[in-house]
């Protein structure tokens, strides 16, 4: 159930309706915006009548949620929500990229990666240290070392850091190194690593599974909000559909479709969407136009020997050039960049 309450309606009135809520055993979680203050009441009867709430004064209106995510549902942000990650505002009017390599491989790569995707405009570096590989015998990743690694060199250039967490006991690891926490996509409907990060105070961005449905998607965003962690980014980076030809299908449409289910910032991830090079920029400019409000794209100063997914990695040259196109793109859309 929604509570929406009247404009600036007084502490006291907003107080009284979260403890009648909590007497019938309500969850209640709170957004409180520039003008109104919603209430999500979560749990509870099924036989809740809700003329009890509208009737309190001070009760502008009350909705129940049909959707099975509550506190995803934009109706419970309808304005949206602006994640902050460190100094970087995801959500906003300004498209924020992502960018780097797929794994931390040395410090020499990682101080490299950091130098191109800075100068291109990036506000983040992205890089695994700790990579969910189909083969046993890929590169596995370098670990904490490697995170140590990403931090300085994003310190150095002023960059944020987002790197991605496989399991809960490297939930406290990567909070003390990354500013995001990355969710893979084959861990989207890990529960109890969603119920875990639903308790840290830190953005997550939550990667569609690559056979996941937006509700599906949403649902897993559920799991991270009712443990009262708001910060959650989602991300599209292609699903498993039967053409060949490109890794993934990238689901460009899921972009302004979770805009509208879903107050939550939306990235799209045209790297692993596409696992072609020679179509990510024009997958990432698509997502752009659709409304991303970020990109995660993986850059490489050398692709022919990255250690991972160096296929859909961008050279330095084609990344600046697309950060030139995409600068060019953000206007005509009323974006900044
Ligand atoms: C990655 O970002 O490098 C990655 C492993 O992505 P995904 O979980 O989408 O496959
Ligand atoms: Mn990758």
């Amino acid at each position: 159930m929604i509570v929406v309450m009247e404009e600036r309606a007084a502490e006291e009135l907003v107080q009284r309706v979260i403890d009648r809520l909590m007497e019938d055993r309500f969850d209640v979680h709170r957004s409180t915006g520039v003008l109104h203050t919603v209430l999500g009441g979560v749990g509870g009867p099924d036989t809740f009548d809700t003329a009890v709430v509208q009737m309190m004064e001070g009760v502008k209106e009350v909705h129940r949620v049909i959707s099975p995510y509550k506190l995803a549902s934009r109706a419970f942000r309808p304005e949206g929500t602006i994640v902050k990650a460190g100094k970087v505002e995801i959500g906003g009017n300004k498209v924020v990229v992502m960018a780097g390599p797929c794994s931390v491989e040395n410090k020499d790569q990682i101080e490299r990666s950091a130098d191109i995707v800075a100068d291109g405009g990036a506000q983040l570096i992205r890089g695994g240290a700790f990579k969910p590989r189909s083969s046993p015998y890929s590169f596995q990743g370098l670990g904490e070392a490697g995170l140590q690694m990403m931090r300085e060199a994003a310190d150095r250039r002023g960059l944020g850091v987002i790197s991605e967490v496989m399991e809960i006991s490297q939930i406290p690891l990567l909070s003390a190194y990354s500013d995001i926490l990355q969710i893979g996509a084959r861990n989207m409907q890990n529960f109890n690593l969603l119920r875990e990060l639903g308790k840290i105070r830190k953005p997550v961005l939550l990667k569609r599974g690559p056979a996941a449905t937006i509700e599906e998607l949403l649902l897993s965003a559920e799991y991270i909000l009712s443990g009262g962690n708001y910060d959650v980014i989602l991300c599209e980076r292609g699903i498993r559909t039967y053409e060949t030809y490109t890794r993934n299908t990238f689901d460009v449409s899921a972009i302004p479709a979770v805009k509208k289910l879903s107050h939550l910032p939306m990235v799209g991830d045209p790297s692993h969407g596409t696992g072609r090079r020679d179509m990510v920029p024009a997958m990432a400019r698509a997502a752009v136009a659709a409304g991303a409000d970020a990109l995660l794209m993986e850059v490489h100063h050398d692709p022919e020997h990255a250690l991972s997914d160096g296929a859909q990695s961008l050279n330095p040259v084609q990344y600046m050039d697309l950060m030139k196109q995409l600068r060019a793109l953000a206007p005509v859309l009323g974006r900044t960049l």
